[in-house]
């Protein structure tokens, strides 16, 4: 249901007017294709899309949408689950055609428009062969990620996107153009590692990179469900000793109906290792080895990869439209009771791209190492050993209870594990406030600090949380 709106297409084409981008209105034949965000779930009817093309649209929009007391949303991937990218009746910013990603190579730095996704952004820093920790799928949106908990396959190695963010522009609902870096409004760069888009719109952001590639270990190893209990303990056993150079994950997801699988473990649970070594290539063997022990997988795609391949892997699994409801938290030690229970929980799913995920972090890891001096994200979640999610994806809508009802369950049994906080990328819709977990007492402090003097009209506050009284 949307509002009749006092706004004109006339004062809407005057805006476009003023504008290089466009502005798409409800009338308009791409209306839909670009209202859809990536979770088929979200059905909502924005008065206009700004198509902003830079700097000077983002400042006339934010104009128009002052004058006219409308609210506004940004959009760049569109990937937050609970929708956060698209609003009914105000001014969605969509940041998608500011494209562009420029490498310093001498000072390992990647400097990206705020439209950008993680496949260009990876293509560009590896021509160099230098990354940052970046998406699982690589459709995501750079700035939406890493304004956020922007974890990866290179977590536990590198630490998360956000603690790499050496500077950004932004737009404040006021229409200041800020710069924040080292060297000023030091604040809101510490805010926007984590506790991103509560202050204005992102134009371009700034990266620290790591010398990595072009070509890693990498890429999944399928085991059949019979061997769950035991290779996920050999899973914990390794990680919780491994160094911080192995990254990946484990997670339990139906075997794809693909020629590498036998045929009858095809569409069926199965344990898959994301195996991953992201130290030295020629050190790779020799880290893995240890995951080798585990015993002969029914399907083994591990191996050499060029590292932005094997970012764009698991991109096929994650088509847009389809319904998503995630759920996640950290765990510090996987007992093995907790190992039953995700087996349990994995021979339940029910639909061929659902998983849980369990990803090893823990001491002695660039993870670990950031303090919140340096991000948001508090010392609960920077200590936990382990982090997990529930990502549920469906199709058919008449199904939406049973499978929302099937994540609530295993997130349920899961947070008796788990400490309280979670990574705010994955809140899911029905609890959007839960993403300010992740930031301690002080932190919160701090963060109301900068929401007063960067936006204390709290005009953006969906990604997160409200910050402003
Ligand atoms: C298939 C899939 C896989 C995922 N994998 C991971 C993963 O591996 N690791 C992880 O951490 N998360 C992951 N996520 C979660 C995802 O990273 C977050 O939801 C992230 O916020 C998405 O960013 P986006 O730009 O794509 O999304 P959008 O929905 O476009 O953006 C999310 C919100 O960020 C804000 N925002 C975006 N751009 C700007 C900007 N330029 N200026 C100000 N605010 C802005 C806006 O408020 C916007 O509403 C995944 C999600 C999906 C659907």
């Amino acid at each position: 249901m949307t509002m009749e709106s006092t706004i004109t297409d006339a004062q809407l084409a005057a805006l476009a007017a003023s504008m290089r981008g466009d502005v798409i209105l409800r009338s308009d034949a791409r209306y839909d294709e670009l209202r859809a965000v990536f979770n088929g779930m979200i059905d909502r009817r924005p008065l206009a899309i700004a198509r902003v093309a830079d700097e000077a649209d983002v400042l006339a929009v934010l104009a128009f949408v002052r004058e006219h007391e409308l609210p506004v949303t940004v959009r760049s991937g569109g990937h937050a689950a609970p929708g956060h990218g698209v609003i009914d009746d105000g001014i969605v910013i969509d940041v998608r055609d500011m494209t562009g990603v420029v490498v310093d190579p001498e000072a390992r730095t990647a400097r990206c428009a705020a439209g950008v996704d993680w496949g260009v952004f990876d293509r560009a820093t590896q021509e160099h062969g230098l990354a940052v920790t970046g998406g699982r799928v690589s459709t995501t949106g750079v700035s939406g990620f890493s304004i956020g908990s922007g974890s990866g396959w290179l977590e536990r190695t590198w630490g998360l996107a956000p603690d790499h963010l050496i500077g950004l522009r932004l737009v404040t609902a006021d229409g200041r153009v800020v710069v924040a870096d080292e060297t000023q409004n030091r604040e809101l760069l510490w805010a926007s590692r984590g506790a991103g888009g509560n202050f204005g719109v992102i134009t371009e952001m700034t990266f620290a990179l790591r010398p990595l590639g072009p070509i890693v270990f990498g890429g999944p190893r399928f085991y059949p469900m019979e061997r769950a209990t035991e290779v996920m303990r050999a899973y914990r056993d390794v990680m919780e000793s491994a160094p911080a150079e192995l990254g990946g994950g484990l997670q339990l997801i139906w075997a794809p109906e693909a020629p590498f699988i036998p045929q009858a473990a095809q569409n069926k649970p199965c344990v898959a290792i994301f195996v991953f070594w992201a130290g030295d290539f020629d050190d790779a063997a020799e880290g893995v080895a240890p995951l080798d022990a585990l015993g002969a997988p029914m399907a083994d795609l591990a191996g050499p990869i060029p590292y932005a391949d094997m970012q764009a892997m698991a991109d096929a699994a994650y088509p847009a439209g389809k319904r998503d409801y995630f759920k996640g938290g950290f765990i510090n030690h996987v007992t093995d009771e907790a190992i039953d229970d995700m087996v349990r929980h994995g021979e339940s799913i029910m639909a061929p791209l659902t998983n849980i995920i369990l990803l090893a972090l823990g001491d002695g890891t660039d993870y670990a190492r950031y303090t919140e001096e340096h991000s948001p994200i508090g010392p609960e979640a920077r200590s936990a050993g382990w982090t997990f999610q529930v990502l549920s994806i469906w199709s058919d809508p008449a199904d939406d209870d049973l499978h929302r009802e099937w994540t609530r369950d295993v997130a349920k049994t899961m947070s008796s594990y788990s400490s309280l906080v979670m990574f705010p990328n994955f809140v899911s819709i029905d609890d959007p406030s839960r993403a300010a977990e992740a930031f301690s007492p002080a932190a919160m402090e701090r963060l109301r600090a900068v929401k007063r003097e960067y936006d204390p009209g709290n005009v953006f506050n969906r990604v997160v949380v409200p910050l402003g009284d």
